[in-house]
């Protein structure tokens, strides 16, 4: 049976980009492959953004991204769920690959120069961030590992770094293949500037848990189909995000009446809007009260991010033992 594991970045309230991007996923792979999909808040990596150094802030955002995935359904008793930072064995094996990794590899990545461009200061944390995504991984002997395609380098990386280890060490890794989830969407942002992102801003997000009266405030306002200049002006919902929105969450009578509206103008697109509230509204809605109930009930998220570092430890205890022995650290 595959090992999958994934990283989740303890961003506090997740978007439906994630939703429908990565989280629903998760729940999928969790129900094929039980406690060998292993997750992980990872707040060791969120240390390498510098609005993460509030310490209350950090700590709730952890708290709060593993009760979004509780709310959606993820089962913590099915699969593992943990706080990377809870597992001390990610940063030691990290620091062994750290000295097996050049550092102009790491220079190379995508992402570390896109990050660092307007920097004057550059913190070492981020240059490493592959390294311990790659000690992330590696740590379980993961061998699939759902991405978004601009992970490919930092697993291509991975799979490099365990291939150095084996040479060096005797063979211990597998090498981990990227699992591009191709029901990934693209979701674009409500601002229609460009994909939905964190990065953007909330103009451009909405929030899984957000309440539906900000929401219907942003899809008022939202963009549509340029060629709707008046009322009477036909339209293709292709070409508009919340036409988008509606192939989410709206069922199949409600997309067929929005395209047919839209494309005869015989509906308007606050009429259009106000469907697409209306199917957000009954897929959200449980959701956000099942939240309110974990926000109810802070021991359950607690006790189950106890219990999930427990089992990811129990998988990690004896690899990192192995590293140990192959790396050649005294033994008492
Ligand atoms: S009718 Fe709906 S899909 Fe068509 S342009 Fe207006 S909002 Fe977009």
């Amino acid at each position: 049976m595959p090992r999958v594991f994934s990283g989740i970045q303890p961003t506090g309230e997740p978007h439906i980009g994630n939703y429908f991007g990565a989280m629903q996923n998760y729940v999928k792979l969790g129900n094929l492959y039980g406690k060998n999909s292993i997750y992980c808040v990872v707040d060791l990596h969120a240390l390498t953004s510098p609005t993460s150094f509030d310490r209350e802030l950090l700590a709730q955002r952890t708290f709060d991204m593993a009760l979004a995935n509780f709310a959606i359904g993820l089962d913590p008793q099915k699969v593992t769920f943990f706080v990377q930072s809870h597992v001390p064995e990610h940063q030691e094996l990290s620091w062994i690959f750290t000295n097996i990794t050049p550092v102009g590899d790491l220079e190379r990545m995508t992402q570390y120069k896109d990050k660092t461009e307007k920097l004057e200061s550059i913190p070492a944390g981020l240059l490493m961030y592959p390294v311990l995504m790659a000690a992330d991984i590696l740590l379980y002997k993961a061998d699939t590992v759902p991405v978004g395609e601009d992970q490919t380098q930092h697993i291509e990386l991975t799979r490099e770094i365990a291939r150095k280890f084996n040479h060096a060490f005797g063979e211990t890794f597998p090498e981990p293949k990227a699992e591009y989830n191709r029901q990934a969407l693209r979701i674009p942002g409500v601002d229609g500037n460009g994909k939905m992102g964190k990065s953007k801003g909330e103009s451009s997000t909405i929030g899984l848990l957000e309440p539906l009266d900000s929401i219907w405030q942003k899809l008022r306002v939202a963009p549509t189909d340029p060629a709707r200049v008046r009322r009477t002006d036909p339209g293709d919902p292709d070409k508009c995000l919340i036409g988008d929105y509606h192939k989410l969450f709206s069922d199949l009578p409600t997309i067929e009446l929005v395209y047919q509206g839209c494309r005869t103008a015989g509906i308007g697109c606050v009429d259009c809007k106000k469907l697409l509230l209306q199917s957000m509204t009954e897929h959200l809605t449980p959701i956000q009260e099942r939240a309110q109930e974990l926000r109810g009930d802070p021991d359950f998220v607690r006790d189950a991010l106890s219990q999930g570092a427990r089992e990811a430890r129990a998988i990690a205890a004896p690899i990192m033992e192995e590293v140990r022995t192959k790396v050649g650290f005294l033994k008492l």
